[in-house]
């Protein structure tokens, strides 16, 4: 909680000795009761306007409002927190970094698994594990690995489904490192490709290129977006790119900016943001391809580091 002048963190009993390594609070008070613990401290502070976070729950909001002093006026801070947390300093955006170059290591350490004959699920678990064993605190979210007809499924969570020679396999993953979250995307083709699929996948690669291209200081997100949108679409595409260019990442796998036909911000210097452009032919298969990148002075620095550029896996 905090005011203009002082910032205390409440904590129950589990956490007091890790918030006390861990937090910078001027003060860092053990509870029992939560609800009682934060009436208690804005009495004493003497307020009489607070802000809340537009996550709370129903339930302890009302709680807190049935407790408090009934003149007090509650405000719905709405996105304003979020806001706070659209430029990242250089200490935020180390930790990406640390967070992406991990999806390297580990995608690197399975990425000879990826063959005819394996389940997708075989391959999500053995990125989790690669992940967690090479320090990330927990995976961004659950892996999506969609091969074939499945690439169209944009959210196509790994399944049971086996991996056949011929195949795009788009795999989307990420993990977090000191609280900061990593989100990518690779596709790769499994032995030789169709034409059209190496079409599709040509069409993504080139409006992911041109996107990351244009990101600078100034531009607005729907130009930004429009960008890969257009190329897709010059390509005869335009249908089958459903979802928004990108999103913020931070704190959150997803959180401000959002990258879509409907935004309303600029890119700034410091904000970290994802470029992934998507192709999904219902019934036929897929293609995303995903980085990372931090917006700089006079363009962006791609944080995400496995190449995106078209492979084959070769079968012997
Ligand atoms: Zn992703
Ligand atoms: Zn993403």
């Amino acid at each position: 909680m905090a005011t203009a002048s002082q910032l205390v963190f409440l904590t129950d009993s589990r956490y007091t000795t890790q918030a006390r390594n861990e937090v910078s609070a001027d003060e860092i008070n053990e509870y029992k009761i939560k609800a009682d613990a934060v009436i208690e401290l804005l009495q004493s502070l003497d307020v009489n306007k607070i802000g809340f976070e537009a996550s709370l729950t129903v339930g302890f909001f009302e709680e807190l409002k049935e407790k408090g002093n009934s003149e007090w006026l509650w405000v719905n801070l709405k996105d304003h927190l979020q806001r706070l947390r659209l430029i990242k300093s250089s200490a935020e955006i180390d930790k990406i970094v640390s967070a992406a170059d991990l999806n390297e290591a580990a995608f690197n350490k399975i990425s000879d698994m990826i063959r005819p004959g394996v389940k997708e699920n075989e391959i999500a678990l053995a990125l989790e594990f690669e992940l967690r064993k090479l320090g990330s605190e927990e995976k961004a979210f659950d892996i999506i690995v969609a091969s074939g007809e499945r690439g169209a499924l944009p959210h196509g969570v790994a399944s049971n489904k086996i991996i056949q020679e011929g195949e795009l396999v788009t795999i989307d993953f990420g993990c977090r490192v000191s609280g900061y979250f990593s989100d990518e995307t690779v596709t790769v083709a499994v032995g030789e490709v169709s034409n059209e699929l190496q079409i599709i996948f040509n069409t993504v690669l080139e409006a992911h290129d041109r996107a990351i291209n244009g990101v600078k200081p100034g531009i607005a997100f729907t130009e930004l977006d429009n960008i890969a949108r257009e190329h897709i679409a010059s390509c005869g595409y335009g249908d089958y790119f459903g979802h928004g260019l990108g999103h913020g990442v931070g704190l959150e796998v997803h959180e401000a900016p959002v990258l879509s036909p409907r935004s309303k911000l600029f890119a700034e210097e410091g904000m970290v943001f994802t470029i992934e452009p998507g192709i999904y032919v219902p019934g036929f298969g897929g293609v995303r391809l995903e980085d990372m990148v931090q917006v700089t002075e006079n363009g962006c620095r791609v944080l995400t580091k496995i190449p995106k550029m078209f492979r084959n896996i070769l079968l012997n």
